[in-house]
């Protein structure tokens, strides 16, 4: 296996773009708003640049979630962005 030492590709759902997986966050959808992956259900990625572009991520969120609020999800975008960059 030579592509051992590759990291995984994901596409981010709001640009679309194939990025490796550690320059993506990794969500779900949880009861109209989203989450960070906890292992469990349906995930999907959106890529640090796009977590800041909110009209289409929030676009690319109620289309991938089905239903949500904006709100709700511009405020979780928010948490999420600043738990980021403390870590
Ligand atoms: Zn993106």
């Amino acid at each position: 296996m030579a592509k051992k030492f590759n990291l995984p590709i994901r596409m981010c759902i709001s640009c679309r773009d194939r990025q490796a997986q550690n320059q993506l966050l990794r969500f779900k959808c949880i009861e109209g708003s989203i989450e960070i992956f906890d292992g469990i259900g349906r995930s999907f990625y959106i890529c640090k640049n796009c977590l800041t572009q909110d009209k289409q991520v929030l676009k690319a969120l109620m289309r991938q979630c089905r239903s949500g609020d904006k709100d709700k999800f511009t405020n979780r975008l928010k948490e999420i962005i600043a738990d980021d960059r403390k870590s």
